[in-house]
């Protein structure tokens, strides 16, 4: 089975109002506002899929500052009926209550969990245990997995860089051992850290995705994250549409992987993190 895990889709009506919602959102008018880059629903996502032969997709929720904008959002995937899809919700953090119940009518519909949060585009730290607590909690009882946005604190500056880099993720993950989570983009580097003894003991709960791989590493990461944190952390995933499904599929089998390891990176381990 190939996944990939990693894609996001808009409403229609986002696509149809860009502008409307540029002037909406600061973090979808730093990615979005240039006309040229893609915005895909689901009636470009299945031919994608047939052409790059992916079985599963999982579609994740856009980030948006405002509870209101998050529920638009998942209205529209709760519209969404495909086998080969699994559906990440999105909620504000900071909406407390009104976010909780979102979730849970999300989860509560056959949603596999919460993403991609994100904490520069909600204006909410991953520290912020109030915001956080409530989520966590109702996520380990559904048995759902948390999608983060993850950004390296070195290098070259792109729209959709944030602050949410490795150390935060992990002080997070350890505080929450239950909660499945998938750190995206590689989490910013962390699987570099499980090279400290006493690391990946101390985090069971923690898978990485390759989204966008292809913007931020040579293909070398693949092997050398693979090394460092472990084959079966490591999840296939292109942030389709911004790179194509089969372009990302071609760039992760040009890695010279071994064949198992191979597998459970397009697959295996994304059924895992996901309960597909
Ligand atoms: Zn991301």
């Amino acid at each position: 089975m190939i996944v990939d895990a990693h894609v996001h889709l808009f409403p229609p009506r986002v696509a149809a109002e860009r502008a409307q919602y540029v002037a909406q959102d600061a973090w979808f008018n730093q990615l979005y506002a240039r006309p040229g880059v893609r915005l895909a629903t689901m009636e470009e996502l299945l031919p994608s899929m047939d052409a790059a032969r992916i079985d599963c997709s999982v579609v994740a929720a856009f980030p948006w500052a405002d509870q209101a904008l998050c529920e638009e959002h998942n209205a529209y995937y709760r519209t969404l009926k495909s086998e080969r899809l699994a559906r990440l919700a999105v909620v504000q953090p900071r909406a407390r209550q009104r976010a909780l119940d979102e979730l849970r009518r999300c989860l509560d519909s056959g949603f596999a969990g919460l993403g991609e949060m994100n904490v520069d585009a909600q204006g909410v730290e991953l520290a912020d245990d109030d915001a956080w607590g409530p989520l966590v909690e109702c996520l380990v009882e559904a048995g759902g997995t948390l999608l983060l946005h993850a950004s390296e604190p070195v290098g070259h500056d792109y729209p959709g860089k944030g602050r949410n880099t490795p150390d935060k993720i992990y002080a997070f993950a350890l505080k929450y051992p239950e909660l499945r989570i998938v750190a995206a983009h590689w989490g910013g580097g962390l699987p570099f850290y499980y090279l400290m003894p006493e690391l990946g003991p101390t985090l069971p709960n923690l898978y990485f995705d390759s989204a966008a791989t292809e913007y931020l590493y040579d293909v070398r990461v693949f092997p050398t994250a693979i090394a460092a944190a472990g084959p079966e952390r490591a999840i296939f995933g292109s942030d389709f549409p911004l790179l194509g499904q089969d372009r990302s599929l071609k760039h992760v089998r040009s890695a010279g992987l071994p064949a198992e390891t191979l597998a459970a990176l397009l697959g295996d381990n994304a059924a895992s993190a996901y309960r597909l």
